[in-house]
């Protein structure tokens, strides 16, 4: 689709992320990449394919909207789990495809069950057991009441999973809550265990338990934002250099977001630029103008106050971000031209625009930011600099 601005997804980049998480769990833990949120913002289309050919093939979305979605993007032989939603009418589809689902609550494992006897096709399942998150799951009187539908169904049912997921692994804050969630966990697999019922895989640990709580990692680990090149927060980062001698982040991140300068403009000194008085040029100035604004993603917050990078110097926003437009600083950057690439996130020469710093957020933001990046900017895929 064509756009003003460009999201370029670096597949090197993809694929350093990719080893280091693989030499992280090693040989016998599978690595599922989580890319929900529109591959958290870099583009379906782009990552399934690229990572696929680094070796991932095990994926999870959130929706069955979003598996159909990448289920046009992936091979034949990669498994695709559906972690969260799956429209009324989209079990049929689910069992059809051999899509896993969650099973949340015993009226999606009642629906599963009738699907799949319909369709004298297996639903591939796996039960989501609440353990003190307290958001999805079979809480322990659900969890007996299912077990014996499950054993009454059996031969409907394929049990791939056991699953849960943590309340906040990326903070030390809940190191209590999730020491007592991975307890929690056991004990239910036991009880199953003890009825009858076992499962192909356990899987609890998405990046932040990866990194910081390694006995959880288990059969399989849900990563995501690792694989982008981001940390779930300074404190994951923090707590995995703590324990190596290279303090250097191994991870890279894999998007870039630009534009081109459209326009160039000089003002002289006492002139307001833009709308209103919120800038007024303290000096004869050079500006540039680029096609992009808050209606593409680019936060208002950033007027006055962010930074593109242009031929390999940080300009400053100067006025307010519009719908469609900013306006940079470039009086001290010489030679910059109309066409000129311009980077709104990411590196050009020595300099970089974070997410972080993007608009003086935290990193827990970074997954924010990155899914509310606009689903019709165009990606492409692309190592250029
Ligand atoms: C989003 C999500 C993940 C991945 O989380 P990251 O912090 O990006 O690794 C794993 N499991 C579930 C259930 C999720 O919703």
């Amino acid at each position: 689709m064509p756009s003003t601005s460009r999201i370029q997804i670096k597949s090197a980049a993809l694929e350093n992320n990719v080893n280091f998480v693989r030499n992280l769990i090693g040989p016998d833990v599978i690595l599922s990449a989580v890319i929900k949120g529109n591959a958290y913002g870099h583009g379906t289309h782009i990552i399934v394919p690229a990572l696929e050919q680094y070796g991932v093939n095990h994926f999870c979305v959130y929706s069955s909207v979003e598996a159909r979605d990448a289920f046009k993007y992936k091979s034949d032989n990669s498994t695709l789990v559906i972690m969260g939603y799956l429209l009324p009418n989209d079990y049929k589809w689910a069992i059809e495809k051999e899509v896993e689902f969650y099973v949340s609550d015993i009226s999606e494992l009642k629906q599963a069950i009738s699907t799949a006897k319909e369709m004298s096709k297996k639903a591939i399942i796996h039960l989501d057991i609440e353990t003190g998150m307290n958001r999805t799951g079979l809480g322990i009187l659900q969890l007996k009441k299912s077990i014996p539908i499950i054993i009454a169904n059996n031969k409907h049912l394929v049990i791939r999973g056991f699953t849960s997921h943590f309340a906040g692994a990326e903070s030390i804050a809940n190191h209590l809550r999730v020491k007592k969630q991975f307890s929690v966990f056991k004990k239910r697999v036991k009880l199953l265990n003890s009825r009858g019922i076992f499962a192909d895989i356990k899987h609890i640990a998405s990046s932040a338990a990866t990194i910081s709580y390694p006995d959880t990692r288990l059969d399989l680990v849900r990563v995501g934002i690792l694989l982008y090149g981001y940390w779930p927060t300074q404190e994951t980062f923090i707590n995995y250099i703590h324990r190596r001698k290279d303090k250097s982040d191994p991870l890279m991140r894999a998007i870039r977001w630009c534009s081109n300068v459209i326009s160039i403009k000089k003002v002289p000194a006492g002139e307001f630029i833009g709308y209103g008085l919120s800038f007024q040029a303290q000096y004869d100035m050079n500006t540039m103008l680029i096609p992009i604004g808050y209606c593409n993603g680019y936060s208002r917050s950033l007027s006055n106050s962010g930074h593109v990078i242009v031929k390999d110097h940080m300009a400053p926003i100067i006025g307010s971000v519009n719908m469609n437009m900013i306006i940079a600083d470039i009086t001290n950057i010489d030679n910059v031209q109309i066409g000129d690439k311009v980077v709104l996130i990411g590196k050009q020469g020595e300099n970089e625009i974070s997410f972080s710093s993007f608009a003086e957020m935290n990193n827990s933001l970074n997954y924010e930011i990155l899914a509310r990046l606009p689903m019709n900017i165009e990606r492409i895929e692309s190592n250029q600099d």
